[in-house]
Parts: C-alpha cells; sequence; structure tokens
C-alpha cells in the first residue's frame, strides 16, 4: 500500500495517509479531515478512485498542459476545503494511456467526478475558481442518496 505525507493545515502535524482506504483520513494530532490528494494511473486507479468510498475527484492533466498548471492549485484548494467529502485523484495522462482511452479523454484538463465506481459529472477545460467550485458541488450533491 502506498502512502503519501499530508501536512494538516488545522495544527501543521505531517501525516502519513494511505491512497487508499475505506473512509477518509483524520490528524492523527487534532483529529480534524484532511485533505485527500493522491496520484494514480493505469495500475492502481480501480483501487485508488473506482472502489473510493469517498467521492472521488479525478484531474486529467499533463506536464506540457498550461491550462492542467492553473487547474491544479484551485482543485488542491477545493481538496482542502471540502476535505472529508471529496478524494481527489491525478492521472498524468502521458503516464495512463489505457484510462485516457478509457475515458475517451479528448482535452486535458478533464475533471471528472466518481461516486460509487460511476461518473457523475465530467467538465473539460479550465473554468474560472468560481464556476469550478460550483461544478464540483453540484457534482456532489447530485446522485446523493
Ligand atoms: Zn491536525
Amino acid at each position: 500500500m502506498r502512502s503519501n505525507l499530508i501536512t494538516c493545515p488545522h495544527c501543521g502535524k505531517t501525516n502519513r495517509i494511505p491512497t487508499a482506504a475505506s473512509g477518509h483520513p483524520r490528524c492523527g494530532n487534532c483529529r480534524k479531515d484532511l485533505p485527500w490528494i493522491v496520484d494514480a494511473g493505469d495500475t492502481d486507479f480501480a483501487e485508488i478512485a473506482e472502489r473510493s468510498s469517498t467521492p472521488a475527484l479525478i484531474d486529467f492533466w499533463a506536464a506540457w498542459c498550461g491550462p492542467c498548471r492553473m487547474v491544479s492549485p484551485v482543485l488542491d484548494k477545493l481538496a482542502q476545503e471540502r476535505a472529508g467529502r471529496v478524494k481527489l485523484v491525478k492521472v498524468d495522462v502521458d503516464k495512463s494511456p489505457s484510462l485516457s482511452r478509457r475515458f475517451d479523454i479528448q482535452a486535458i484538463p478533464t475533471m471528472l467526478l466518481i461516486r460509487d465506481g460511476k461518473v457523475v459529472a465530467r467538465q473539460a477545460g479550465a473554468p474560472p475558481a468560481a464556476a469550478l467550485r460550483q461544478w464540483l458541488d453540484a457534482a456532489l450533491a447530485a446522485g446523493q442518496p
């Protein structure tokens, strides 16, 4: 099982959190919800995104993509603001040809919201931060039991 180090935005403690787990990560020190931001690719996408019990926001990006560099910090911020409610999963399209084909990624960045293994929302291109926030909140609200 891979893990990432994430600094708690509330108390500053460094936490080691797994890339996949049931539920969502909390700070070992202050117990607040931690932002969950992980990388995934062709081999581990099913485990990290499709079997996630927390809705997964997928960011298809590439190192050479200018708009991706604009969207990436916005997504990081949204993952922080919505800690515990969403898991941000970053997929480098150049390293994940199977996923790119399977999800028919024509433009990057493309964002997907996956809940219980199903794509419930899709957004291509790089909208302004406010529009992206609205899209994510609508996507998170859609299909809730
Ligand atoms: Zn903390």
